[in-house]
């Protein structure tokens, strides 16, 4: 029996429980991957909606899979266009049964799915989705998604005493795929529209996509150099390869899932070292989840200015003070150095994110949405569920228990940066 495997945000082959669930049932296995224009296209601010930094990760993660594939004696199947046309006609002219896809959160990805799902019951063909981008599974969490609760630590509480992780999927040792399948090549950056920056030396690290490299990342951060043992002393860091675990990029993509790096964790755990640090990692990939959860609750209201509590807050649209913003051009060295962090290399710390956003909406007053459409197209790790539900939370928007999540920028600088180490490492002229 034959079945098409459309991979999305499941770059990967371990613990892919939509590849388990077809190899386990199906013969005849077709995996594809759809470029979606779309999501290359602009945003309503004007900006790319995938730039460069994230869209060469994702080139890389699809180049990686289909290596991947074609070891285990399958292939990756490549198309570009609309996957609610581009999959229908593939499963049409492949005679395959049923199309396997993992489930996505946020109100985007599930329309594409809602009227995929249309397309292929009126062809006759079988569309079945799996849930698992988050370490508890949707099916297992104690609530209807309806009655998730509105705070954090509700949630994170009652998932760690009435939930439970499930068990990885065994290894895949191959995929059978009998026909040959016309596909087209993977685009090149320059076939997506964009230019890839020079590369910048203070990068934190070299990313680069695909499940062999994140695999590489979680063995170096836990057991060649065990930082993990003091991860929640380093985690406010700014500077350096070292200070968090820089997993967010392939667990956007999907390049490894939260539960591999959750097991790992436990196996670290049992022969090196258990304290707060290894916990700790646990507990922020319980927000990541939390997100995810809360995209799903609340659909279009995470993307709109009001956001999930629709909380009418006034915001202006100054396009200068955004600009000067974007650009790293503010009155505020510390906020300067964390944009132009972003704007070199895709990529900031969970601090300056904090701070940027927070003197976006509180101090600049400019609706952040815009600031959040611009961490869409230049973050390498964004991910719809994270980026707009913490911009949520930090415009006094979202799931936050105090009112205004205000960060004063000046004192923020002093204590995270009080010899203006990072201040000054961005305001070198490095090429
Ligand atoms: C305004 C704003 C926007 C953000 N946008 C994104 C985004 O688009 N994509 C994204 O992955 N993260 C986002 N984050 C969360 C966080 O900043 C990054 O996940 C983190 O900095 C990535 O670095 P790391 O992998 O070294 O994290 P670590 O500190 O090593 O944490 C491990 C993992 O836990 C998860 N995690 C940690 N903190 C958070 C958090 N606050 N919310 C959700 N998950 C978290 C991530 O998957 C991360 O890889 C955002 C935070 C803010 C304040």
């Amino acid at each position: 029996m034959k079945a098409l495997v459309w991979f999305r945000n499941d770059l990967r082959v371990t613990d892919n429980v939509t590849l388990s669930n077809a190899l386990e049932n199906f013969t005849d296995i077709y995996p594809v991957y759809c470029f979606d224009p779309r999501e290359f296209a602009l945003s309503n601010q004007g900006f790319n909606r995938t730039g460069p930094y994230r869209a060469k990760f994702l080139l890389e993660s699809v180049a990686t899979l289909k290596n991947m594939l074609m070891e285990l004696g399958s292939t990756l199947i490549v198309k570009m266009g609309d996957p609610t046309e581009v999959i229908p006609a593939l499963a049409r002219e492949l005679k395959v049964k049923t199309v396997l896809a993992s489930k996505e959160a946020a109100i985007e990805e599930t329309n594409i799915e809602n009227l995929l799902e249309q397309k292929l019951w009126g062809a006759g063909i079988e569309f079945e989705l799996f849930w698992q981008s988050t370490l508890y599974n949707l099916a297992d969490i104690p609530w209807p998604i309806k009655r998730l609760p509105e705070t954090f630590t509700d949630f994170r509480k009652q998932a760690e005493t009435e939930s439970f992780i499930r068990d990885l999927m065994p290894a895949v040792n191959e995929v059978r795929t009998f026909a040959r399948v016309d596909s087209e090549e993977i685009p090149t950056l320059e076939d997506l529209g964009l230019n890839m920056p020079e590369t910048d030396s203070r990068v934190v690290l070299d990313f680069q996509g695909g499940e062999k490299a994140a695999l590489e990342r979680l063995k170096n951060y836990l057991w060649e150099t065990k930082l993990l043992s003091k991860y929640k002393e380093t985690r406010n860091g700014l500077i350096g390869a070292n200070y968090s675990s820089k997993l967010s990029p392939w667990l956007a993509l999907g390049c490894i899932s939260p539960r591999t790096i959750y097991y790992e964790v436990k196996k670290y755990e049992a022969e090196i070292i258990k304290n707060s640090s290894t916990y700790w990692l646990i507990f922020e990939l319980i927000w990541r989840d939390y997100f995810r959860f809360i995209a799903k609750k609340h659909g279009a209201k995470l993307f709109r200015v009001n956001g999930i509590r629709e909380r009418e807050i006034e915001f202006n649209e100054d396009k200068d003070a955004f600009k000067k913003w974007s650009e790293g051009k503010t009155s505020q060295p510390f906020v300067n150095a964390n944009m132009m962090e972003l704007n070199s290399t895709g990529f900031m710390s969970n601090r300056g994110r904090q701070i940027v956003a927070s003197f976006l909406a509180h101090d600049l007053k400019v609706k952040w949405t815009w600031g959040a459409a611009y961490f869409e197209s230049l973050l390498i790790d964004y991910d719809p569920a994270s980026n707009w539900g913490n911009w949520n939370y930090m415009a006094g928007v979202g799931n936050d228990p105090r009112k205004d999540r205000y960060f004063n920028v000046e004192s923020q600088a002093a204590k995270y940066d009080p010899k203006n180490e990072y201040i000054n490492l961005w305001n070198e002229s490095v090429g």
